[in-house]
């Protein structure tokens, strides 16, 4: 901050200051909150002198703490919400359906009630929820250009969005959807386990960061499962786009054989195939057969069965995993 003289009541003039950081406690609409403030002393006489800056940001500090502990969006976040969505601040409110300075003034640091700042953080953590109510307020008073500016800004954050929260596991699953009709919930999440597993034996790494879990029908991953659970044992619609998936050559040879030699069989099938397999027991040691459990089977429980599989079965390449899933349905 730039200090500047300001007056000394007791020296009687104006006088340089110094400042100290305080736990200050205020009370605001009936309930009192804590935070830091600072207060400012005369360098020479030592007296408490009052300096406006100072006093403005106690008020902040004040209204921050009102905020977090109310659960209402901060001011950063209210500022940030303009340019973020390319958009002004009196056609966001109207396409609200507000009056059209209530933007504004919480804009400029007024405190929205629940009910409004619920709306806005809304807004501001999901671009989507944004995008509906701008398709949906078009017709409130904002202008054409002024809709399709905004509406251009935010489709550009979904698509930002979507390659944070997609994962390898996304690619996997879309290639594998795209090369297969037919496949159920079931069968996509034992061709995932599989494909895990097979490509750690081949090429020493992991396929994707997600574990899965030792349910009573086999591995499951999660995410995955509620990606998909609305199909229940209903075959999955198939992935009309091709790509693009983020997979390299490799990656792409061992689905390619995941393809032809799992999802030959039939979800109940590879269910029981991973009945037969280490991870999946091990995970589950004690468990009753029909017990719900959420226990992980790691990655390298995996990886070291897959291993033993490989050499067990002498495979060269991902090719030979037929001589694996065949045998197994042998003996099943
Ligand atoms: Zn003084």
């Amino acid at each position: 901050m730039n200090k500047q003289n300001v007056f000394c009541p007791e020296c009687r003039r104006e006088v340089p200051y110094r400042t100290e950081e305080i736990l200050d406690k205020a009370e605001l609409r009936g309930k009192e909150y804590s935070f830091t403030a600072h207060r400012a002393y005369c360098v020479e006489c030592g007296e408490e002198v009052y300096v406006a800056a100072l006093e403005d940001l106690r008020l902040k500090a004040l209204y921050d703490s009102y905020r977090i502990e109310n659960d209402i969006i901060s001011l950063e976040e209210i500022q940030a919400l303009p340019d973020r969505y390319n958009i002004g601040k009196r056609p966001l409110s109207l396409l609200l359906g507000w009056g059209e300075q209530t933007f504004s003034r919480y804009y400029e640091g007024d405190m929205p009630t629940k009910q409004y700042s619920d709306i806005l953080k809304n807004i501001a953590e999901s671009p989507a929820f944004y995008l509906s109510l701008l398709d949906k307020g078009k017709n409130k008073g904002i202008t054409d250009v002024a809709y399709r500016k905004s509406k251009a800004a935010t489709e550009e954050l979904l698509k930002q969005d979507q390659t944070h929260i997609r994962s390898k596991i996304d690619d996997v699953v879309d290639y594998l959807l795209f090369h297969c009709r037919d496949v159920t919930p079931l069968t996509l999440q034992k061709g995932l386990y599989y494909a895990q597993g097979f490509y750690y034996a081949f090429f020493g790494s992991y396929l994707f960061e997600d574990t899965c879990q030792a349910w009573v029908h086999g591995p499951a991953y999660p995410k995955i499962y509620g990606r998909f659970k609305n199909y229940c044992f209903d075959p999955i619609d198939r992935v009309e786009e091709e790509g693009p998936w983020y997979l390299a050559g490799e990656e792409i040879l061992l689905l390619e054989n995941i393809v032809k030699h799992v999802f030959c069989f039939s979800g109940k099938t590879l269910e029981a195939f991973t009945h037969t397999e280490a991870p999946w027991i091990t995970a589950r040691h004690g468990l009753d057969p029909d017990a719900l459990s959420k226990r992980t089977i790691s990655n390298e429980s995996i990886g070291r069965y897959f291993v033993s599989v490989r050499d067990k079965y002498k495979m060269l390449t991902p090719a030979n995993i037929k001589d694996y899933t065949w045998d197994l349905f042998g003996q099943i």
